[in-house]
């Protein structure tokens, strides 16, 4: 049997808003593999949820940190320096688009609709790697950072609209970092998750016939679960996803591989 031993490494996650959070379930993961983990939180809103959540790890921190504000991510970053020293993984699980670019037209979608999805849901990650960088990698010790993407990336869907551009910019951004930061041993990764029910998820129209359509279709025949984007995190911010970089790993129970 393979253990996954992370005690030592200090990770950043961004995107937790709630229990049902893809970034919750990947929190749970890499806090039992042992890793020390620091949450942020959009926002005053979340911040009792999240602190809530936070009474579950091992000697957590959290922290504030709206990805539209630079002072924030600086912010967050400067804090994490000071309080982790070293950071091994970070986790970017974070993405808006206005409801109403996620309905109607594409080709209605305003500049400001456009502005706001790929600022928060792409921009995102290229502005904390800018911050995240100086403190990961090393030749022993390495990096890993994790996104979260989905299809609409790479294929036409109803209603995603300019979130499937987001995501391109994202997968893109992915691989960019990768080639960049690969030479730190910093690896940089993208999950491409089948459709789970958390509150972003809701907020995309007929969300339920997507999840009907992919349970019907894809080759396992069920949707997947959180935990398994989860455990397919761990893998890429443990060692064993060590030869692994520049990459979107689909976790959708064999939906994006069909043809039909
Ligand atoms: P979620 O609502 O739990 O998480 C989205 C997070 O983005 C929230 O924590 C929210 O606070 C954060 N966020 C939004 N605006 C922000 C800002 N300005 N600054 C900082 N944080 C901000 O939903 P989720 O489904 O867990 O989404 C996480 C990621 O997974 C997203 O990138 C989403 O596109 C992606 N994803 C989700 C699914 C799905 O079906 N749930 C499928 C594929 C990919």
């Amino acid at each position: 049997m393979i253990t996954i031993d992370l005690a030592g490494r200090n990770g950043l996650i961004l995107g937790v808003a709630n229990r049902r959070s893809l970034a919750w379930a990947i929190a749970e993961r890499l806090n039992a593999a042992g890793m020390r983990l620091a949450l942020s939180y959009a926002g005053d809103r979340l911040r009792e949820n999240v602190e809530k959540l936070a009474e579950d790890l091992t000697d957590p921190l959290v922290l504030p940190c709206d990805v539209t504000d630079d002072e924030q991510i600086r912010g967050l970053f400067e804090r994490i320096g000071d309080e982790m020293g070293h950071l091994d993984s970070l986790v970017h699980s974070v993405a808006f688009a206005r409801k109403e670019d996620l309905e109607g037209t594409f080709r209605g979608t305003s500049r400001e609709g456009w502005r706001t999805a790929l600022e928060i849901s792409a921009f995102s990650l290229v502005a904390c790697m800018n911050h995240a960088a100086p403190l990961m990698g090393g030749e022993e010790r390495g990096g890993s950072v994790v996104t979260l993407s989905y299809l609409a990336a790479e294929r036409a869907m109803p209603n995603y609209n300019v979130m499937g551009s987001a995501k391109a910019a994202l997968e893109h951004a992915v691989r960019q970092l990768a080639l960049e930061l690969g030479p730190q041993n910093v690896r940089v990764n993208a999950l491409s998750a089948g459709p789970v029910s958390t509150l972003s998820a809701r907020g995309i129209g007929d969300f339920n016939v997507m999840l009907k359509h992919h349970r019907e279709r894809a080759c396992l025949r069920r949707n997947i679960t959180a935990g398994e984007v989860g455990d397919t995190a761990l893998f890429l911010l443990s060692d064993l996803g060590s030869g692994v970089t520049g990459e979107t790993i689909h976790v959708d129970a064999g939906y994006a591989c069909l043809a039909f």
